[in-house]
């Protein structure tokens, strides 16, 4: 199926707070996580070529949501509450890695994960866990180096290799407004939501 007329049907579908309100765990999903700022909306919204499908919250950390959204039965999309922001109470970082930590260890579905890391920052430690945790599900994660258009593309290719050196992912130059990667992020999304295609 043509990737536009795949993403053409994307819908909300839930928020979920705790993991009894996640939807019903089957077919495959691919999910979403980064820091708060590291471009994680803007690279949903491109890829999925959907304006306002992900929103940043105006209060980043204030509620800790998983969002789901629904291509088809059997097709999900889930944005994962962002992470990282300095001003964010204990209590609700202790939510967030409840909620984190049941999403990973249930989610039979959970086919894929994308994780958006400013290239200028490299991988913080929030990002590394968000890698474990995902290898610890047997969850292959790609890592959307977000936000290249920023550096030249000598400087972008130099960071991309020294952040290969410390992680065995994919790792995908990105940039929303230049439209870079989304090709190859679109692959990537598809064969994992799609594998027998
Ligand atoms: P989120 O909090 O991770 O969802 O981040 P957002 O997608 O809301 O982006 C945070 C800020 O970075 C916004 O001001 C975006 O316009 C900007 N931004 C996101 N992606 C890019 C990118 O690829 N290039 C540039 N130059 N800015 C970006």
């Amino acid at each position: 199926m043509p990737i536009m007329t795949f993403f053409s049907s994307l819908e909300f579908l839930k928020s979920a707070q705790k993991a009894s309100q996640f939807p019903p765990d089957l077919g495959r999903e691919v999910a979403f996580s980064g820091r708060s700022n590291s471009g994680k909306s803007s690279a949903i919204n491109a890829i999925t070529a959907r304006r306002s499908l992900a929103r940043t919250s105006k209060t980043p950390g204030r509620t800790q949501l998983i969002n789901f959204f629904e291509i088809d039965t059997g097709h999900r999309l889930v944005d994962l509450p962002g992470y990282g922001y300095a001003k964010v109470a204990e209590s609700v970082r202790q939510e967030w890695r409840v909620l984190l930590e049941a999403y990973f260890q249930r989610r039979e579905s959970l086919s894929g994960l994308f994780i958006t890391v400013d290239i200028r920052r490299g991988l913080k430690e929030l990002d590394q866990v968000m890698l474990s945790w995902s290898q610890e599900a047997g969850v292959p994660a790609a890592i959307l180096l977000t936000k290249a258009d920023k550096l030249s593309r000598s400087s972008g290719l130099a960071q991309r290799r020294q952040i290969a050196a410390t992680v065995a992912v994919p790792l995908i130059l990105f940039s929303a407004p230049k439209r870079l990667g989304l090709e190859d992020a679109r692959v990537q999304l598809l064969t994992w939501l799609e594998p027998e295609a």
